[in-house]
């Protein structure tokens, strides 16, 4: 169910709409599950075990009805053990990467390899659990925060959510809540603030354990205080994993391996010259000190 965590941005109004936290996970299941797009192709195969290579090959999107492409020809790869730093300008098609690498939609032009393997010739299923993306706006259910985290792995190791929650910074203030980890968050997390709502989301995205790991904009009004651990735990992440972060926290890009930078759907330039690799399209600049 993990894959969820995209489209459930566009879903929001349906989860509160829809009440308890199984519920609302079973409808939206229901309905993902037959994306309109996008679908797996007759001849799809399972992934197997999953190193973690990503490779964006001239990738052009043009959303349907929209003027111009989101991304114009963008290529660019992510390795395991990396963590790479996503950054541009609003608009740039930053959250267009994430919604490409779970297939919520595929390339209009060029096409994306996972460990050699086109997105498009895998099936949907292998790929989801492959592939985490904690979106900006992924929303919380109608449920307790301990059900919030383990939303869509009912069934997983209590030590695990406990672990993915200590991560994710959620600890912190889940000890100042009436009832701990049982709280009723209400609908829609409306008892969290923005920033404890975002640490939510993360440790379920955390509790998923997959070798790709996809975060936008995960420390976004979080002060320092809370930012630390969650940087730490991303670079620990990064050890056996591929980890993308959309950002444009500094505290991040400077902990970052690699460095992607998009202005207006397109590849840019970052301020040093000295960070761009050889070809002139991907950066592979190691921005760590
Ligand atoms: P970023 O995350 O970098 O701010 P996005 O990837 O969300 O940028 O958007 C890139 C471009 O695509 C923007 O011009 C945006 O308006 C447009 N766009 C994003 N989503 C859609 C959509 N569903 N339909 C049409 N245009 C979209
Ligand atoms: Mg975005």
């Amino acid at each position: 169910l993990g894959y969820l965590y995209g489209p459930l941005q566009e879903l929001g109004e349906l989860v509160v709409a829809v009440g308890s936290a199984v519920a609302a996970g079973e409808r939206i299941a229901e309905v993902l599950d037959h994306p309109a797009e996008v679908a797996d192709a007759p001849d799809a195969r399972p992934l197997g075990r999953v190193r973690g290579h990503l490779r964006f090959e001239h990738v052009h999107l043009t959303y349907p009805d929209a003027l111009g492409p989101a991304l114009d020809g963008v290529s660019f790869a992510l390795r395991p053990s990396e963590l790479t730093v996503l950054t541009g300008g609003s608009g740039a098609g930053k959250s267009t990467v994430t919604r490409l690498l779970t297939r919520l939609h595929d390339p209009s032009a060029g096409r994306i390899l996972l460990d050699g393997h086109d997105l498009r010739r895998v099936t949907l299923a292998s790929l989801r659990r492959a592939v985490t993306v904690v979106a900006q706006d992924s929303p919380l259910v109608d449920g307790t925060l301990w059900e919030n985290i383990a939303w869509g792995e009912p069934d997983a190791d209590p030590a695990r959510v406990a672990a993915a929650a200590r991560a994710a910074g959620v600890d912190g203030f889940a000890a100042r809540l009436p009832d701990g980890y049982d709280t009723p968050l209400g609908q829609s997390g409306r008892r969290l603030s923005g920033g404890q709502r975002r640490r939510v989301t993360l440790a379920r995205g955390l509790l998923r354990d997959s070798p790709v790991l996809v975060l936008d904009e995960p420390t976004a009004g979080l002060d320092d205080t809370a930012a630390e651990p969650l940087l730490r735990t991303l670079r620990r992440l990064a050890a056996d994993r591929t980890v993308l972060v959309i950002t444009h926290d500094l505290r991040l890009a400077a902990r970052a391996d690699h460095l992607v930078v998009l202005d207006r759907g397109r590849l840019a330039r970052p301020a040093s010259e000295s960070l761009f690799g050889p070809d002139g399209l991907t950066i592979t600049g190691n921005v760590r000190p």
